[in-house]
């Protein structure tokens, strides 16, 4: 056997631990009895620790330097496949095994006292474990080195190649262009009307629309499935095997609408990597950024748009006779699209949800680089809230207190949800240069072109470039906030009457 042969095998056996990990996690979030965790917890760790092992072992390392040396004379596919796992070995090398067993400790402990601690808005109980985390989270920054900011290390394990600096600079223009926009539209005459929305939407109708949306968009029910659970998710266990989740809410029917176009958006990615790379670490979204892009471009740019409206209005009329009484397409467009500044993350409209992240990334940079004390976080994030968004927190649990990314030992992460916007629009002014008739497909409920141009620019391309590289490739530009705040102020301008329908 080669030793490029021998690289695949290897690293077929670790991600086929990895799937059986994966699905162990989805059978806990979807259908586990209550009382599996205790060994489910077992079961995962075990699991876990083995794929670590193999992965980090030292025969592999040289196993891999010596792919390294030759990486001349390999094929382009073989090449970069050598790249990205030697990539990752060297993160995962860095970090000592003492370091691992006693972070992972800290996080479960964070958890549970942050599930409390947000249960009755006490922030104080939540301090001297979030003290913990930040200082574990310090010591994986100087494992994984840095040249700038301690945040740098952090970023880059959920955003390859991307600096503080630069998330800095993109992040102070889209809050003050948001801001600014926000402002604009509160004080619009005419603000969209949703009362036609009150009223019950019966589940059963819901759960099959939801379908309907999925297949619509390309999703394979022959490689995947939907199911529910508390918090919806998506998981690729192979491009024939990639499962979502959604969730109901029986006074409105367009969180699980979104979700599921949203969930789809990541489903589609991982239905798209190239079957050539099953089993090997190519086959895997680049980055969570350009992840997230994909699902807020099928939930936000196509399932809240005008066209897609058209289309689905008639066919929401017919399953919801009695809701949908005499309500118009653009009803339902409008009713999509209002913005209201708001205290919790995963509520917020379009137009307010980059202010939440903007937000979170300036506390974690402030808290990590040490220039915040844990004493004033709760004091920063209120004064944060009130000038980007323009209310008061009433309490902590829907302040501070909201996410679980602290309390899961997640810094670095944040970003990536706006990030992810910011790509969405960039790619998106991209495919309508190359798909001049796509309004009119989308009108039609014809997603196909959408889906494929995708699949060629972004889905097929796996890990083979860094985030900057792809949008560089597809848009001719790196990561820029312009056609995002573009698309919303010419979007929100119009539903709120600030400048002439199209
Ligand atoms: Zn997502």
């Amino acid at each position: 056997m080669s030793r490029i042969e021998a690289l695949r095998q290897r690293l077929g056996e670790i991600k086929d631990i990895q799937t059986a990990v994966g699905l162990l996690h989805w059978d806990q979030e979807v259908c586990m009895p209550p009382r599996g965790a205790d060994t489910r917890g077992r079961q995962l760790a075990t699991l876990s620790a083995i794929a670590h092992r193999k992965f980090t072992s030292e025969v592999f390392g040289h196993a891999l330097d010596e792919l390294v040396a030759e990486r001349d004379a390999l094929s382009e596919d073989d090449r970069a496949l050598v790249d990205v796992t030697r990539y990752d070995y060297a993160r995962a090398t860095c970090l000592p095994e003492e370091f691992v067993s006693e972070f992972a400790l800290v996080r479960s402990e964070a958890y549970e006292t942050w599930t409390r601690a947000r249960t009755a808005s006490d922030y104080a109980a939540f301090k001297p474990v979030l003290a913990r985390v930040l200082d574990c989270l310090r010591r994986k920054a100087d494992y994984l080195g840095y040249e700038d900011t301690p945040y740098d290390a952090l970023l880059e394990s959920h955003e390859r190649g991307l600096t503080t600096r630069r998330v800095r600079e993109m992040f102070s223009e889209l809050a003050t262009r948001q801001s600014a926009l926000v402002e604009r539209l509160q004080a619009a005459p005419a603000p969209p009307d949703a009362s036609w929305v009150d009223g019950a939407w019966e589940e059963s109708a819901q759960w099959e629309f939801t379908l309907r949306l999925l297949r619509d968009i390309g999703f394979d029910f022959d490689a995947g499935r939907q199911d529910r659970s508390v918090h919806p998710f998506t998981i690729d266990f192979a491009t024939g095997d990639v499962r979502v989740t959604t969730r109901f809410s029986p006074d409105e029917p367009f969180s699980a609408f979104m979700g599921s176009l949203h969930e789809g958006g990541h489903a589609l990615y991982g239905q798209g990597f190239d079957p050539a790379d099953e089993r090997t670490p190519l086959a895997e979204g680049i980055s969570l950024g350009i992840h997230e892009s994909q699902s807020r471009m099928w939930e936000n740019m196509v399932g809240r748009s005008r066209a897609f409206w058209n289309h689905y209005t008639p066919l929401l009329a017919k399953t919801f006779p009695e809701n949908m009484e005499g309500v118009t397409p653009e009803q339902v467009y409008r009713t999509l699209n209002r913005v209201q500044p708001s205290l919790i993350r995963v509520e917020a409209d379009e137009c307010t949800y980059n202010l939440h992240i903007v937000i979170r990334f300036e506390i974690e940079v402030a808290l990590v680089e040490g220039t915040l004390s844990l004493d004033d976080l709760p004091g920063a994030w209120n004064a944060k809230v009130r000038d980007y968004l323009g209310i008061e927190v009433p309490d902590d649990a829907r302040g501070c207190l909201q996410d679980i990314h602290w309390a899961h030992g997640s810094m670095g992460y944040f970003p990536t949800y706006a990030l992810g916007n910011v790509y969405a629009a960039q790619l998106f002014e991209r495919v309508l240069q190359d798909l001049p008739g796509l309004w009119d497909q989308v009108g039609r409920g014809e997603f196909t072109p959408l889906r494929e141009w995708l699949r060629d620019h972004v889905h097929r391309v796996g890990r083979r470039k860094l985030p900057e590289e792809l949008l560089q490739d597809v848009t001719g530009s790196g990561p820029t906030v312009e056609p995002y705040l573009n698309y919303l102020e010419t979007k929100f301008g119009e539903v709120y009457g600030l400048t002439p329908a199209p």
